[in-house]
């Protein structure tokens, strides 16, 4: 298996600034945003090949790495390098990828996926990195270009976005996206997410942002107007207008709610489910 089956690398600004996409196997997308004097790499995805070489080929330049979160399928590939950035509420789970790490990638290779994907590479003496706080208002100077960083509770309470105000894009993680999974343990209420979307909203049309990248399924950008259907839908799914459906996967269980061709996962109990009738 060879870097070239694992990931599938698109430009999606052209220089002299470059920005790239890569895509991980179809899990997870991470983003490689090159300024002047630095580059920063969002989200590590799972890590199946050597980031630090395919970021290395893209620009030479030294290399900030941020976490939009702290889940496995974006901090995983975070091995390859010396140091990342999370935010504070997600260090826990960071944590949890950090001190398992070896573990992780010794049952990786029995799975039917990701065996393949990982042959016979040995993460026995690999350490796993330190990574500092990062937050809301923060900003990463890369050099004749600025990653601004929105806190987005919601996903999780440590959840991040970046955003870049030159090209007008935005770098969502898991917290704008077809199908956000607020089910999980981990997951705030879906309250604190609608604000957390609204506030997102307003910043990303006062800063003209065009194109709005996640962390998974980006076939295509969203658009600020996606955003706002999404808002229209979860302020719908906790006034209890919209039906959700059981579902069940790999993380749990909980309620599908569908918006138009989006649809929002929330534990069981949310919106007219959890509404008690009298
Ligand atoms: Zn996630
Ligand atoms: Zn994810």
């Amino acid at each position: 298996m060879t870097p070239e089956d694992i990931y599938d690398i698109e430009l999606i600004s052209k220089g002299p600034l470059n920005i790239f996409k890569i895509y991980e196997n179809f899990q997870a997308c991470m983003y490689l945003v090159c300024g002047q004097e630095k580059k920063c790499l969002t989200d590590t995805a799972f890590g199946f090949g050597d980031l630090a070489a395919i970021t290395g080929q893209l620009s030479p330049l030294p290399v900030t790495v941020v976490n939009t979160h702290g889940h496995i399928d974006h901090v995983l590939g975070n091995h390859y390098f010396d140091k990342a950035y999370i935010h504070p509420a997600d260090r826990e789970l960071y944590k949890e990828v950090a001190d398992n790490f070896a573990n992780i990638a010794e049952d990786a290779k029995n799975d039917e996926t990701f065996g393949a994907l990982i042959g016979d590479n040995d993460f026995s003496s690999v350490k796993f990195p330190s990574a500092d706080d990062i937050g809301d208002g923060d900003v990463i100077d890369l050099g004749g270009k600025v990653l601004r960083v929105i806190g987005m509770p919601g996903h999780t309470e440590g959840s991040i976005m970046l955003i870049d105000e030159d090209e007008k894009i935005c770098f969502s993680g898991d917290s704008i996206l077809e199908h956000p999974w607020l089910f999980l343990e981990e997951s705030q209420p879906l309250e604190t997410y609608l604000d957390s979307l609204r506030r997102a909203s307003d910043i990303l049309k006062n800063s003209g942002i065009e194109r709005i990248y996640s962390g998974h399924y980006s076939y295509k950008p969203l658009t600020l107007e996606d955003l706002d259907k999404l808002i229209c839908g979860v302020e719908d799914v906790i006034a209890g207008k919209l039906e959700g459906k059981p579902f069940t996967n790999h993380a749990g269980s909980g309620l599908e709610y569908e918006i138009g061709e989006f649809s929002i996962l929330c534990p069981e109990g949310t919106g007219a489910e959890g509404r008690i009738s009298v």
